[in-house]
């Protein structure tokens, strides 16, 4: 049987080792960490993961903590041209509800059951120079390390990467006892909610599934400069939460009840950063000959401000088990490495425009977003480019597609 080695244990890495396994294929995951450290870390993200990711989880039997999480009904977005104001404001479903399970748990929970289920792990970090080594040893190494260093082993695609620097530094929290609004009467749960202040950033509260029970997430992007960027000193937990409210009075002051008596989740439940979204060439040269395949963040990194990293992993995940099974018994050389990111990128490229596009919104955006607030289904087709990204050139990438589309529904 072939020999597989995957190098990280995200949702990448442990959603193709665990498929893999249900294939037979022999899978050896490389992780930096334990489950048991990973359960007792910092929080990764916020992971939201919409329904077409979900239904890949579930397909694969990954869905482990489905009952549990609160489903995520649709997206609430508030635009407020002067800081706690709004502009224009609209609420729409998602066509299938999305949920948000602690990176924390899940990955511990899969990578405890990808040993179980006759899985090999190792647990160290490989360096760069590992890599060569490791690729000698298996038909295949896949590199899903996500945006950390051993990306730096694959090129940048000046092509697919608009940005030098982070467009937004990064500062969440897991909170309990947050007031959720009303809800929708058809919604099966909270929406998730994004308010947008130009010069500031975007304030985000989602509802997830922590390691003490379901909570909210607040998620601060922050324009570099601004009055959210306020976050180098790092604050603990408790520290964060109490700054967030002193932002909220002023930025997001409907919001600040629903928070006052909120408390964090758990003193890790908190997490700083900032991303320079990049698209990379997908296959590195580890050894002369030798080949290794980027995976998801590793090899396509965006901003959070749009949700599309972990879902993109999923069907990062779910591609490359496809071309992997598909391939048979062949040499996994260098074109079918090439082909095997294609057809990711055919999904993904269109996340990275979209998110791309979200950190600068272009004129025609605000246009829609306009529109939005007074059609329901202008809102609703917005709402969706999150879920399902292969609908933004249709009509918001494209001034003139948006313009065509708006005008349409603007005709009786
Ligand atoms: C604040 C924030 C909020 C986010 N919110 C969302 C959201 O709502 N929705 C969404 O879809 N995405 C979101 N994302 C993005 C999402 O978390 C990532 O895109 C996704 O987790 C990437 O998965 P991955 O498997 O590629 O990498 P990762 O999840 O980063 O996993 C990489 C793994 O590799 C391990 N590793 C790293 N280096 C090595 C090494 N040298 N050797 C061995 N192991 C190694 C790491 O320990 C880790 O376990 C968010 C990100 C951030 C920062």
């Amino acid at each position: 049987m072939r020999r597989i080695a995957i190098v990280g244990a995200g949702q990448a890495g442990l959603q193709l080792a665990l498929g893999l396994r249900s294939e037979g294929y022999e899978v050896t995951v490389v992780s930096a960490r334990t489950a048991e450290e990973i359960r007792s870390g910092q929080v990764l993200s916020t992971q939201v993961m919409f329904g077409p990711a979900l239904a890949l989880e579930r397909a694969a039997g990954l869905h482990l903590w489905e009952e549990q999480a609160p489903w995520i009904d649709g997206l609430d977005l508030c635009y407020a041209a002067e800081p706690g104001t709004p502009t224009l404001s609209f609420s729409a479903p998602f066509d299938g509800a999305a949920q948000s399970v602690d990176q924390r748990l899940k990955m511990a929970g899969w990578l405890e059951l990808f040993e179980e289920r006759g899985g090999r792990v190792e647990h160290r970090a490989v360096p760069a120079d590992g890599l060569g080594p490791l690729a000698a040893e298996y038909d295949l190494t896949l590199v899903a390390a996500g945006r950390g260093g051993l990306a730096e082993v694959f090129t940048r695609d000046e092509r697919h990467s608009p940005y030098e620097a982070p467009q937004r530094t990064l500062a969440c929290v897991y909170l309990h006892g947050v007031t959720a609004p009303e809800r929708h009467p058809d919604a099966v749960g909270p929406r998730m909610r994004v308010l947008a202040t130009p010069g500031a950033g975007e304030c985000i509260v989602m509802p997830a599934l922590t390691l003490s029970g379901p909570c909210d997430i607040l998620l601060w992007e922050a324009t570099p400069g601004g009055p959210y960027d306020c976050w180098q000193d790092r604050p603990g937990a408790q520290a964060l939460a109490k700054r967030s409210l002193e932002l909220m009075r002023t930025y997001a002051p409907w919001e600040y009840e629903r928070f006052a008596a909120a408390e964090p989740t758990d003193p890790q439940a908190v997490l700083f950063g900032s991303i320079t979204p990049a698209v990379r060439h997908p296959v590195a040269e580890v050894a002369p000959g030798s080949y290794v395949l980027g995976m998801a963040d590793t090899v396509v990194v965006n901003d959070p401000i749009a949700g599309q990293g972990a879902n993109n992993a999923a069907h990062c995940a779910a591609s490359y088990l496809r071309s992997i099974t598909d391939h048979g018994d062949r040499r996994f050389d260098r074109p079918w490495m090439q082909r095997a990111f294609a057809a990711f990128w055919e999904r993904a490229r269109h996340a990275s425009a979209f998110s791309n596009a979200m950190l600068a919104p272009p004129e025609h955006v605000a246009r829609a977003l306009n529109a939005a607030s007074r059609h329901a289904e202008v809102a609703h087709r917005f709402a969706n480019v999150y879920v399902d990204p292969f609908d933004a050139p249709e009509w918001i990438m494209d001034a003139d597609r948006t313009e065509a589309y708006l005008a349409a529904v603007g005709r009786p």
